[in-house]
C-alpha cells in the first residue's frame, strides 16, 4: 500500500481529493479544512461534518433541557407557593382540597391550550379559590420573567399533583404534603424571589 503524501509515515488509506493523492486517515482528520483545501464532496469531509454537526446539536440540546429544567422548578415554586400562602391563611386546609386544586388548574390549562380560549378551573369552595391562587401565580411570574407558558403550567400542575398525593398517602392526617410544603416554602415569599430575579444585573 502506498505511503501518505502528507506524514511520509502511515499508509495512505485514504484518496484525498484536496492533494489528489492518497494520505493516511491521521492526517486527514488533523489538516482536514485547515491545512487542506477540502471540497464539500469529499466522503470524508461529510462524514465528519455530520458526526460533528450531531455533536453540536446534542450539546445544544442539552443547554436547553437544563433551560427547562430551571423554568420548572421556578414555575413549581410559583405554584407551591401560592398553597403555602393560602395554607398559612387556612390551618384547617387538606392535602386533598389541594389535591383538587392543582387537578383543575392543569384542566383548566390543558383546555386552554387544546381551544385557545381561557378557561375557569373546574372546583368548587375552597379549591377553586385556592385553584385561582395558584394561577394568579402563575400569571404574575409569566408577567415578570415571562414563564411559565401553558404547556409548563399544566406539566408543573401535573407533577405537584402526583407529588401531593404520595406525600399524602404516607401520613394518616391527610396533610403529609402540606407539612412538607410548609417546612420548604415560604408564605408570601413570591415577590421576593421575583425582584431577586427582574434586577437588573448590578456590579458591586
Ligand atoms: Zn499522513
Amino acid at each position: 500500500m502506498a505511503i501518505c503524501v502528507l506524514c511520509h509515515q502511515r499508509k495512505g488509506k485514504r484518496f484525498c481529493p484536496a492533494v489528489y493523492n492518497v494520505i493516511c486517515p491521521t492526517c486527514c482528520g488533523t489538516h482536514r479544512l485547515k491545512k487542506l483545501n477540502c471540497p464539500s464532496s469529499c466522503p470524508y469531509l461529510r462524514q465528519a461534518k455530520a458526526i460533528e454537526m450531531a455533536q453540536r446539536e446534542s450539546e445544544w440540546a442539552r443547554r436547553n433541557l437544563e433551560r427547562a429544567e430551571i423554568e420548572q422548578r421556578l414555575t413549581a415554586f410559583a405554584l407551591e407557593e401560592a398553597i403555602s400562602t393560602f395554607a398559612s391563611e387556612h390551618p384547617d386546609l387538606t392535602d386533598a382540597e389541594v389535591i383538587t386544586a392543582l387537578q383543575a388548574v392543569q384542566d383548566a390549562v390543558e383546555r386552554e391550550v387544546m381551544s385557545g380560549i381561557n378557561h375557569e378551573p373546574n372546583a368548587e369552595g375552597r379549591a377553586k379559590e385556592l385553584a385561582l391562587k395558584i394561577l394568579k401565580n402563575a400569571q404574575t411570574m409569566r408577567r415578570r420573567i415571562g414563564i411559565p407558558h401553558n404547556v409548563l403550567l399544566a406539566r408543573v400542575a401535573r407533577l405537584l399533583s402526583q407529588k401531593a398525593m404520595l406525600l399524602s398517602q404516607r401520613n394518616r392526617d391527610g396533610k403529609g404534603y402540606l407539612r412538607a410544603l410548609l417546612v420548604d416554602i415560604k408564605p408570601n415569599s413570591l415577590e421576593q424571589l421575583l425582584d431577586r430575579l427582574s434586577a437588573p444585573q448590578t456590579r458591586s
